[in-house]
């Protein structure tokens, strides 16, 4: 992994996953960022941070001669291994393993396999305005035959309607303050179906992004009412266990079959 930072004052710091919360549900947001409340990890988030490891360690790791689809599974079933034996014996966890590997081999598929990214899961930490620092991991980030740069996140979950653009678009305000080139392009690699959603980082979403993040940071800082927005994203909300609108999300469940 690469650590890439520049020097910043001690202000205040955001990443682009907090921003992304706060849009999500505000009551999260308060579980997860001002009262601390330990998270509660569903087992497909152990198999899908394992995914990234692996293909992490795969691109930076692994001479390009040696780099095909035995070797890729061969590094997650080494890494599936290492993982503790009572995660290993959870109910349901076995077809996560096979979900997993199936991924990866259309993954090898798909992909260029002995491609060469700039950079993999570098750590930035920028200040994008006075008294606002951003700070986050980027999946990968690939150099285009002009120079430009193109930020990729590999997406391990299940396949959502709709991408959310927005935290990627800081993934690559990041990556431009931090690398000193153009991002120009931005995308979604979905692992569990193979699709990829791509972007043209534009001046105008460039503009746009910069404008959001100020504006949600403004409302971070004034905010005084934390209520629950319920919805489909409750089923991998992390703090479920705790939330306080538990019974409405069982009833909307039933109700809309999610
Ligand atoms: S379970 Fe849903 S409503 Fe409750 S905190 Fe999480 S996202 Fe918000």
């Amino acid at each position: 992994m690469s650590q890439i930072s520049k020097s910043v004052s001690s202000v205040p710091r955001f990443s682009p996953l907090r921003i992304r919360v706060f849009d999500t549900c505000r009551l999260r947001y308060r579980y997860q960022y001002l009262d601390r409340v330990p998270a509660k990890l569903r087992p497909q988030d152990t198999a899908g941070s394992l995914l990234h490891r692996v293909l992490c360690d795969f691109f930076s790791k692994v001479p390009m001669a040696e780099r095909d689809e035995q070797r890729l599974v061969r590094m997650f079933e080494d890494g599936w291994e290492a993982l503790s034996p009572r995660y290993r014996r959870m109910k349901g966890v076995e077809k996560l393993r096979d979900k997993s590997l199936a991924q990866l081999r259309m993954f090898a598929q798909q992909h260029d396999l002995s491609a060469r990214p700039l950079l993999v899961e570098p750590y930035f930490q920028v200040e994008v305005a006075p008294q606002v620092t951003l700070f986050g991991r980027v999946d990968r980030i690939d150099e285009e035959a002009a120079g430009t740069l193109h930020v990729i996140d590999y997406k391990t979950g299940s396949h959502a309607d709709e991408v959310d653009a927005k935290q990627l678009r800081l993934y690559a305000i990041m990556a431009e303050k931090s690398l000193g080139k153009p991002v120009t392009k931005t995308s979604f690699w979905h692992l569990d179906d193979g699709d990829t959603w791509m972007e043209d980082f534009s001046d105008e979403q460039r503009r746009l992004s910069h404008s959001e993040l100020l504006e949600a940071v403004k409302q971070m800082q004034s905010i005084t009412d934390f209520p629950p927005n319920v919805g489909q994203h409750c089923g991998h909300c992390p703090y479920l266990h705790a939330c306080s609108a538990r019974d409405e999300i069982q009833r909307r469940r039933l109700a809309e079959g999610w």
